[in-house]
C-alpha cells in the first residue's frame, strides 16, 4: 500500500489523533496508524476509525475542555 497523495512509502507509526469540536478537544494518542514517509499524510485501518469514532463520540459527552486519553484505554 503506498500514499494516495504522493505514492510515496507508508510506515506503521503510532500517532496523536486529534479532534477539535466546538466545545471540546479530544485527542486520542498512541493510535496506530500507516505514515507516509514523504508526506506525512497518515491512515487508519477500518477497525482503529470505527474505535475512533466510538471513543470520540463518548468522550465529547463529557464536555471537557480538553480531553486526552490513550487509544488502549478503555472508555466506559
Ligand atoms: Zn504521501
Amino acid at each position: 500500500m503506498n500514499c494516495f497523495m504522493c505514492k510515496g512509502d507508508l510506515i506503521d507509526k503510532k500517532v496523536n489523533y486529534m479532534v477539535d469540536l466546538e466545545n471540546t478537544i479530544i485527542i486520542i494518542k498512541n493510535v496506530p496508524a500507516k505514515v507516509c514517509k514523504q508526506c506525512g499524510e497518515q491512515y487508519f485501518d477500518n477497525d482503529t476509525t470505527e474505535k475512533l469514532d466510538k471513543m470520540v463520540n463518548k468522550l465529547k459527552k463529557l464536555a471537557l475542555e480538553v480531553t486526552i486519553v490513550n487509544y488502549d484505554e478503555k472508555v466506559a
